[in-house]
């Protein structure tokens, strides 16, 4: 395929919000939209797109990249990202949430004006009408224990979809049956029937942007140069976002001309305030293999309200009936063949990681420091404790006990807060929900990068629009609000604001 070399919009990165950001510019005009997208197509591979098949998903799909270890988080762990059309939207699970409306004052609160929930309200209504998104099948058997042991603790029976409160229940899924409903999927496909003003350009990398006289007037990529009439929109994701600015001059000064790369815009916020939730695990080995699931293991979730004042609830926990190495990336669990995690991960974060390079150039993986249990009142970490020792109680329910060997981590000796502290420490885990390295903020905020409409601060011609925009965390996964996101920039960039 020829490679164009000139556009209106071009967008540079084909995941969960570059894929829906380029239907919808299509779709609001004529004028020429390009994706661009380092990894290959998704369309017509299996793997990529059932959700079934993650598991069978290898390092091709992914850019290999590891988060360091911290003096609070002791160990290294593999961060999965993935590189494909359709971006880690076909590396997920589907878990489909959307956030309490108090996340979106708590980002009006941080200066993110015009993203409170009745403002978003029209964009999540035009995300549902192309997303398919269904409950978790029912017959899950041991995610019905966990739900019933859910109940028999105190917490309500409750549907995902429709609220978030304390409960437990079934994850709703952004799937049709087994087929995921990624952007690419549900935006994009089949690609030979996309608008006539739409290209989608996979295989192709994006070095760096190109800056004439304090504009964004296009990019580097591996395949030449492209140039962008109106506006260039990062979507690489909040890994690569920053890494794309820094790789162009555009971050922390003094920290760019270390990496041998001459300054073009000092912004000190690029990179900074890197959210995610952290995860623990009560894992048990298990009497015989677990009964069968269809789609996913992690079908059923809980959400609890550890401080109870806390404007929603600060636990929420992933039911995993399998030790799979995908999530874990090392292996703490002693070759335990059959087993189960119940999975409590902070949901409002108060640590905050950062991102940095390594190098000049787009193949030096960034430096990834998520930073977790470095909060000063240490929050995470008693929030997470607290998590872990609900979990125990649910495990203890005879109906999900049932399936139950023992508890093989932390194991029944680690009793203390101290010893589940230590525990946490050597062991979290990622949920894989890196955002904030590009956030939305008020104009004297220091750390903010992009205004409320998307803007890069400083320059002209650059908006970005993914999980980077995030000023603060939200309760729940991820994907659903990324996907808001660039629903909310479309509407934005088509009104000409
Ligand atoms: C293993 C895993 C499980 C998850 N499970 C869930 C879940 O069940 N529910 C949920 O809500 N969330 C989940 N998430 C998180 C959620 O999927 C992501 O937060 C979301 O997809 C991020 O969207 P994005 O558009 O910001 O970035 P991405 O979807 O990562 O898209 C970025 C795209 O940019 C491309 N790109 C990057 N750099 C370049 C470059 N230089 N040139 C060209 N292209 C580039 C990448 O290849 C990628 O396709 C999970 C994530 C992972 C990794």
């Amino acid at each position: 395929m020829e490679i164009p070399r000139a556009c209106d919009y071009l967008i540079i990165g084909g995941g969960s919000a570059g894929c829906i950001l380029a239907r919808r510019l299509a779709e609001a005009g004529s004028d020429r939209v390009l994706l661009l997208e380092a990894g290959p197509s998704d369309e017509g591979d299996p793997v990529a797109t059932e959700l079934a098949r993650l598991d069978e998903q290898d390092d091709s799909y992914d850019w290999g990249y590891l988060a360091r270890a911290t003096a609070a988080s002791r160990h290294a762990m593999r961060y999965d990202r993935a590189r494909m059309l359709g971006g880690c939207g076909n590396h997920n699970d589907c878990a489909f949430l959307l956030p309490p409306a108090s996340d979106f004052d708590a980002w009006v609160m941080l200066g993110a004006s015009g993203w409170d929930a009745a403002a978003l309200a029209s964009a999540q209504r035009r995300l549902e009408q192309r997303v398919n998104i269904e409950a978790a099948p029912a017959g899950n058997a041991i995610g019905r224990a966990f739900i019933d042991a859910g109940i028999a603790c105190g917490l309500a029976e409750i549907n995902y979809r429709e609220t978030i409160s304390s409960g437990v229940g079934w994850f709703p899924l952004n799937a049709d049956g087994p087929l995921r409903q990624s952007a690419s999927i549900a935006y994009l496909h089949p690609l030979d029937r996309l608008p006539a003003n739409l290209q989608v350009l996979t295989g192709t990398l994006a070095n760096a942007l190109l800056i004439t006289e304090g504009r964004v007037a296009g990019v580097d990529t591996d395949q030449g140069r492209i140039t962008a009439r109106r506006e260039v929109i990062l979507c690489a994701g909040a890994i690569n976002t920053p890494q794309l600015l820094m790789l162009s001059g555009i971050g922390p000064g003094e920290e760019l001309q270390g990496a041998g790369i001459p300054p073009v815009l000092d912004l000190p916020g690029v990179g900074q305030n890197l959210l995610d939730h952290v995860a623990g695990n009560i894992a048990c080995e298990m009497l015989a293999p677990p009964p069968a699931w269809e789609r996913t293991p992690c079908e059923a979730v809980a959400t609890i309200r550890v401080d109870p004042d806390a404007p929603a609830p600060d636990v929420l926990y992933h039911f995993i009936p399998t030790l799979r190495d995908k999530y874990s990336g090392v292996d703490h669990f002693g070759g335990v063949e059959h087993g189960l995690k119940i999975s409590p991960n902070v949901a409002r974060p108060q640590s905050r990681g950062r991102l940095s390079l390594t190098g000049n150039s787009i193949h030096d993986a960034p430096n990834i420091d998520l930073n977790y249990f470095s909060d000063p009142e240490d929050y995470d970490l008693r929030i997470l404790v607290a998590g872990l020792r609900f979990a125990r109680r649910l495990a203890a329910v005879p109906c999900l006990a049932r399936y139950i060997a023992r508890e093989i981590l932390p194991g029944p000796q680690a009793d203390s807060d101290a010893d589940l502290a230590d525990y946490l420490r050597d062991t979290c885990e990622t949920v894989y929900h890196p955002s904030g390295t590009c956030r939305i903020g008020k104009h004297d905020d220091p750390l903010a990068v992009v205004t409320p409409d998307l803007r890069v601060r400083g320059i002209a011609g650059l908006r970005i629009a993914d999980a980077s925009v995030f000023p603060s965390m939200v309760t729940v996964n991820i994907n659903n609000t990324v996907m808001l996101v660039a629903e909310r920039a479309a509407e934005i960039i088509a009104a000409g604001e």
